[in-house]
């Protein structure tokens, strides 16, 4: 039996919410479909904005409710504030993203409040998820971005996210997860960081979100692992950079994850061939936009698919 790890798909929030040209919902939906059958069973579908803030992702409710329809699927949504988490709650998601930056200055920046008064919010959505009949809680992550640098404050101390990570996991989240959000992470600093706050918030999971924008996100991800991580994000080609610019990766490209936790002996449960054929997909539907990744140019090794067959049988 191979060891199971988790692949969960992020480039229809971390990648179109950076996209200006809108992709159609029945497009979005048609991805979706198409990655669920692949075997893809975690996505962060969207994120509850304010849709005139972000009209990427004013479609919502329609996207995360095809979503909740398909079998297996968990379906996580991001959430920046309280009234997101209403509607996330209302529709009914598996699992709420919050998302608060370990950089004071990124956090300001990105929500105009202090990381304090972050944590605060975190404690009401807590709090407003505890409302709902325990069977229909979804589950509540905390996601600390610029967790290993930032672009605004340089180096990022890891005895603040530490107490952050506790922090938060007292207040009642039900997993932590580690962003690199702007690349700035190196695998040594990656294992020592998840090591310790996975020792501070045991036995809450702590998943890995990697950016390659500086070509370290596999060797982050390996890193991780080495700590015991077994959770981790990625996206559909890498989407979620600036798409125009290239070489400005965003998120770690899922189908060279898929293969790289495959090769290790790591069951994902995702169909690597059927993976790759959805880029195609997204590629008609945007067709400007860059996409990475070294499997889909080099294909598979030999052989790759009779030594998971054989690793498996084990
Ligand atoms: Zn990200």
């Amino acid at each position: 039996m191979r060891e199971r790890a988790f692949v969960r798909e992020v480039g229809m929030r971390d990648g179109l919410q950076s996209l200006a040209e809108i992709m159609p919902t029945e497009q979005k939906i048609a991805w979706l479909d198409a990655e669920h059958a692949a075997g893809v069973r975690e996505i962060e579908v969207s994120s509850f904005v304010p849709p005139k803030l972000l009209p990427q992702l004013a479609d919502a409710e329609a996207v995360v409710r095809h979503a909740l329809s398909l079998p297996g699927l968990t379906v996580s949504a991001l959430i920046p504030n309280l009234k997101g988490a209403e509607r996330g709650l209302a529709i009914g998601v598996h699992e709420i993203n919050f998302v608060l930056s370990v950089s004071e200055g990124h956090n300001r920046a990105n929500v105009r409040r202090s990381t304090t008064e972050s944590i605060e919010d975190f404690r009401r959505v807590v709090a407003l998820c505890h409302t709902a009949p325990e069977d229909q809680r979804p589950r509540l992550t905390c996601g600390l971005a610029t967790a290993f640098g930032c672009t605004i404050e340089g180096a990022v101390d890891e005895e603040r996210v530490r107490r952050i990570a506790v922090e938060v996991a007292e207040a009642g989240a039900d997993a932590i997860m580690l962003a690199d959000t702007v690349g700035y992470g190196q695998p040594a600093a990656v294992e020592r960081v998840f090591r310790r706050v996975m020792a501070d918030v045991a036995p809450l999971p702590v998943c890995g979100h990697f950016h390659d924008t500086r070509g370290l996100g596999l060797a982050n991800v390996l890193a991780a692992l080495n700590a015991g991580a077994r959770s981790f994000d990625a996206s559909l080609g890498g989407l979620g950079g600036c798409p125009y610019a290239p070489g400005a990766t965003g998120n770690i490209v899922i189908e060279d994850l898929v293969f790289m936790l495959g090769a290790m002996g790591f069951d994902t449960g995702i169909d690597l061939d059927r993976l790759v054929e959805v880029r195609e997909l997204v590629h008609q539907a945007l067709p400007d936009v860059v996409q990475y990744g070294a499997i889909v140019k080099a294909g598979l090794p030999k052989n790759f698919h009779a030594m998971q067959a054989a690793q498996a049988a084990q």
